[in-house]
């Protein structure tokens, strides 16, 4: 059998621990049997992070940005307990965090849906797609403490100087207060991101804020949003036979909980925050979750959900045998490949992807799994088999 090529390289972004060594299993078992692999690659391991000062983080988002597909590992976001146990320089920002910035996207994460893992939600029977907006808020704020008595005001300088201040609060006891900001560029980057989305997959889409209370600030995300679908898409989204729906964010959870999915619900960064991990776990597992990073000018970065999942990692070097849930990785290579397959109408590779995809789920569905699924998987007539990360890996090609 020839191997499936393609012409334009895919950025590949290696990361840390468990999902590092998960990483080279699935080109081992999965992809190099199959596939002539063309990327250009870049190593995001922590050691490799601290001997370039962090460029190479630079780089590859870079790389995205110039080869429009990209692949991305887990990566350890360092703290002081990984500066001892690495020797690091510094502490360097989370990959994440610039990769977001570098290419200004929104995250789209999907749970991976399998007969035997029932949501804990019965009726959400199809898949919700949480799109997250990935800058600002509090994630930029600035907060501090107010001592009693004190008066907080909020100052605006324009670019000529002159100043508008506006009252916060009088206060009489002691207390607390936080400034925070969006810009209008970013939320019509998350705009178009969430509009194009939602029409590559033929899904509608909901917002929720809460501009009754936030009325400026939420009112301009409802607005901002308004303008450019009215402009933009209305059409295309009636030609796709699928609609934009605005709604306060209370509204929208209660929606939420009564549909059956199917839908792309794109959040503030705070809400997307608290309602993807809500999602995650109501779906099952963080290692069935896959994750997308999109530009507003259509580049792509596939990651999984999780982290490096450290605890198997130091069983792992103890040379123990792990079971590590290695499908939300898999499902990052699908995504790019599939990705690159479409950006050269290389059907040959589209197909490929999806083959991979099926595989990996009609194996867990005949009952061969990592230990993660096997505790909570219940489908009649099957009983389920906790194999190690690479037998699971080894049953799916089996299946492809
Ligand atoms: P984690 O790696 O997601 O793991 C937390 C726990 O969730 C694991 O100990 C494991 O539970 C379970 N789990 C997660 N993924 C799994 C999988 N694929 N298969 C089976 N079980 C899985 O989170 P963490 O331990 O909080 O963070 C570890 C490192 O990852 C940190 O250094 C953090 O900075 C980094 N991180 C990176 C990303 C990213 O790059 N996208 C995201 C989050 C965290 P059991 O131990 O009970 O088996
Ligand atoms: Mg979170």
């Amino acid at each position: 059998m020839s191997k499936i090529s393609y012409k334009q390289p895919i950025a590949e972004l290696q990361g840390d621990e468990m999902t590092r060594i998960i990483w080279d299993w699935i080109k081992e078992y999965l992809l190099d049997p199959f596939i002539d692999l063309n990327t250009e690659y870049y190593d995001l391991g922590l050691v490799k992070r601290d001997e370039t000062d962090d460029e190479i983080t630079k780089e590859a988002a870079l790389a995205i940005k110039r080869l429009g597909v990209g692949v991305k590992c887990a990566t350890i976001t360092p703290n002081e307990q990984r500066r001892t146990e690495y020797n690091l320089k510094r502490l360097y920002p989370s990959p994440n965090g610039t990769l977001r910035a570098m290419l200004d996207g929104t995250v789209f994460r999907t749970p991976i849906l399998v007969k035997g893992i029932t949501p804990y939600v019965p009726n959400w029977t199809k898949p919700i797609t949480i799109a997250r907006h990935a800058y600002g808020d509090v994630y930029k704020a600035t907060d501090c403490l107010v001592p009693e008595g004190a008066k907080a005001e909020l100052l605006i300088t324009d670019k000529d100087g002159k100043e508008t201040k506006f009252p916060v609060h009088n206060f009489t006891g002691s207390g607390i207060v936080q400034g925070m900001h969006n810009t209008d560029k970013s939320i019509s980057a998350f705009a178009r991101a969430c509009f194009e989305f939602a029409l590559s997959a033929k899904k509608d889409l909901w917002f929720g804020a809460k501009d009754t209370i936030s009325k400026v600030y939420d009112g301009r995300f409802k607005q901002i949003f308004a303008e450019i679908f009215d402009s933009e898409y209305k059409a295309r989204f009636a030609d796709a036979g699928i609609e934009y729906m605005y709604t306060l964010i209370d509204d929208c959870v209660a929606r939420v909980m009564r549909s059956s999915g199917g839908f792309i619900w794109a959040c503030k960064n705070y809400d997307g925050d608290v309602m993807s991990d809500m999602l995650a776990t109501a779906y099952g597992s963080l290692a069935m979750m896959s994750s997308v990073l999109v530009s507003p000018d259509g580049k792509y970065e596939y990651e999984a959900a999780h982290g490096t999942v450290t605890r198997h990692y130091y069983k792992y070097r103890d040379g123990e045998e792990t079971s590590t849930n290695p499908v939300a990785t898999i499902f990052a290579w699908t995504g790019a490949l599939a990705k690159r397959g479409e950006s050269e109408n290389n059907i040959a590779l589209v197909d490929f992807a999806k083959a991979l995809e099926k595989a990996t789920l009609s194996t867990i569905e005949s009952g061969y799994m990592t230990g993660d699924l096997a505790s909570m998987f219940s489908l009649d007539g099957v009983k389920p088999v906790k194999l190690n990360t690479v037998d699971f890996l080894k049953a799916i090609a089996k299946n492809i």
